[in-house]
């Protein structure tokens, strides 16, 4: 088969890794790519936007499947495009990834089909939010509804910071995203994310994960796209995802195929472990970056088989073999992120790395004139096997130390709930 990946970040050069393997491969196209998936794929100067020169690509190429990484393709509808060319896509179709795209959306779902979430309202005027978070109080969360690149989500410890978050969305910080916002009931416990892959009407759960998403150690500093991630996540339990399966993603799934918008794709649930359960924060609906890292290292199942299973509809039959290791990554960034950084430094020592327990994604990179330089905010995801996290936890870091890129850095701390827990038990 000859398949297409969209996207550029370290969860689209561990697709194209995981992708790679599979003996039914026969060529991979990458758009666009970036200097770690030009290893096994051929990179293509396409705007993804431009949906018309995607089914153009894929028609000249002969292209079998299309494999859409980032959510924001899938928001826009490339799916949708591309089928109704005749063409396979593996991802949902645009009102499917309405999960993601719109906050509101989801809770919809969640109060039609009885999905435990944190109470809420929803609102398109300043003052009528304003007035329901002086009823609430703080701790409360603000969301803009929309796309936001991860940043339109206020935790509001108090009232003030509550009130200036609510004027911010409709002051339009977040542009059209915030033009509605979702208030939330603030929910305690431990985050864990959950992935399972669905063909419209069958749910086949994939594994779990948690990740970091604060710049530096100890979880402080300003929130980024992801630090780094573990597989599984020792919180949640097989007991625990049962419980997940049936009141959370089996009745997303049934409501979705209900509405005649069934959900094809990889489901993406950020949970909150409180003391009344599992509850649902949010859905994405595409691979976690840098979660999909680890899943893709613990995937001993054919990658495509299972894509391609929920393009066409045959997951019921199909089954996912995970090793029982533990995933650790790092992410290594450019030194300011997430604020203003450096492009273009140089990054010497990869090569040697690469073992069957150990690979460096890479996140953000270019190659130019033989030189590995640095193209993005985050840049690299050194990413280990380890029969404990602490295992995994020292073999990322000590790959690190081997990597000569003095303008990066990155947590000394991933995993250490995880292990904390290990030492525990
Ligand atoms: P979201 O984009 O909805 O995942 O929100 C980003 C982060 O905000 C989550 O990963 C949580 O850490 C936090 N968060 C979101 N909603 C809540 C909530 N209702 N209670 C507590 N924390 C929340």
């Amino acid at each position: 088969m000859k398949l297409l990946l969209i996207g550029s970040g370290g969860r689209e050069h561990s697709l194209a890794w995981a992708l790679a393997k599979s003996p039914r491969l026969t060529k991979l196209y990458a758009a666009p790519g970036n200097a770690g998936i030009a290893q096994v794929a051929g990179l293509c100067d396409l705007d993804v936007s431009n949906h018309q020169a995607v089914i153009d690509f894929c028609r000249a190429k002969g292209i079998d499947l299309v494999v859409v990484g980032p959510e924001a393709p899938l928001v826009a509808g490339l799916v949708d495009d591309l089928e109704a060319a005749g063409l396979k896509a593996f991802g949902p179709s645009r009102a499917a990834a309405q999960l993601e795209g719109s906050k509101a959306f989801t809770k919809g779902v969640c109060d039609e089909a009885g999905i435990p979430t944190a109470g809420y309202g929803r609102f398109d005027t300043r003052d009528a939010a304003l007035a329901y978070v002086r009823e609430k109080g703080a701790p409360i969360v603000v969301k803009a509804d929309g796309l936001a690149a991860g940043k339109g989500v206020v935790v509001a410890m108090t009232l003030q910071e509550a009130e200036d978050a609510v004027t911010a969305c409709f002051e339009g910080s977040f542009g059209e995203a915030g033009a509605e916002v979702v208030i939330e009931e603030f929910l305690q416990g431990e985050e864990a994310s959950f992935f399972v892959l669905s063909d419209g009407t069958h749910a086949l759960p994939l594994a779990t994960a948690q990740d970091h998403k604060r710049a530096f150690d100890g979880d402080e500093g300003p929130n980024t796209g992801g630090m780094g991630a573990y597989s599984p996540a020792p919180v949640l339990t097989d007991p625990l995802i049962a419980d997940v399966m049936r009141t959370i993603i089996e009745p997303t799934i049934e409501t979705l195929a209900g509405r005649g918008t069934p959900f094809k794709g990889v489901l993406y649930a950020g949970l909150m472990m409180t003391e009344d359960g599992p509850k649902l924060i949010e859905y994405n609906t595409r691979f976690g970056d840098p979660e999909c890292q680890v899943l893709m290292m613990r995937l001993k199942s054919d990658l495509l088989d299972l894509l391609l299973a929920s393009v066409e509809g045959t997951l019921a039959t199909a089954t996912a073999q995970w090793r029982d290791d533990t995933a650790v990554t790092v992410v290594m960034a450019a030194n300011g992120y997430p604020g203003s950084y450096q492009k273009g430094t140089e990054i010497r020592g990869l090569d040697p790395l690469s073992s069957d327990r150990l690979e460096v994604f890479h996140a953000g990179t270019k190659r130019e004139g033989g030189q590995l330089l640095a193209n993005g905010g985050r840049v690299l995801n050194v990413t280990a096997l380890g029969s404990s996290v602490l295992e995994a936890q020292r073999a990322a870091y000590d790959a690190i130390s081997k990597i000569d890129w003095p303008e990066g850095f990155s947590r000394s701390d991933i995993g250490w709930r995880a292990i904390e827990r290990e030492n525990n038990s």
